[in-house]
């Protein structure tokens, strides 16, 4: 287990949009979440729920790699990124679906939980990708 960065930031605060980042203190590594709340127009046709949202990992690429950015908001340099919509319906059973019930302080504390078991989960299969590779 490494241990989560405690570089916490909620950068983004609206009625209807949120974003979260935890990043590294050496700048190697940040998840990023962000949640919407969706039209209530398409929430009625569709019959989807009440956000969405996106769960991403930000890392520096690796040799020979190509960057998905030039400029990272969260590492300040190059970078691949991937993301889960899945993920983010694991942090929305946990956070989301009571958003608009919670104060924006107990919704980052929810979060902070939430960060550190995907940090976890996220840093052992960078090792294991990391040996994969080398065999
Ligand atoms: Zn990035």
């Amino acid at each position: 287990m490494t241990e989560m960065p405690k570089t916490l930031l909620r950068y983004h605060e609206h009625p209807d949009y949120w974003m979260w980042a935890c990043i590294a203190v050496d700048h190697s590594f940040a998840v990023h979440i962000w949640a919407r709340k969706r039209p209530q127009s398409e929430e009625a046709q569709l019959g989807f729920g009440e956000y969405y949202g996106g769960v991403e990992q930000h890392r520096p690429p690796r040799e020979g790699e190509e960057a998905d950015h030039s400029l990272c908001p969260f590492l300040n340099g190059p970078c691949c990124h991937d993301g889960s919509s899945l993920a983010f319906d694991e942090f929305k059973t946990a956070v989301a679906e009571s958003i608009r019930e919670q104060t924006p302080h107990r919704i980052l504390n929810k979060a902070c939980d939430w960060f550190e078991r995907r940090w976890n989960y996220y840093n052992e299969k960078a090792v294991s990708d990391e040996h994969t590779r080398q065999d």
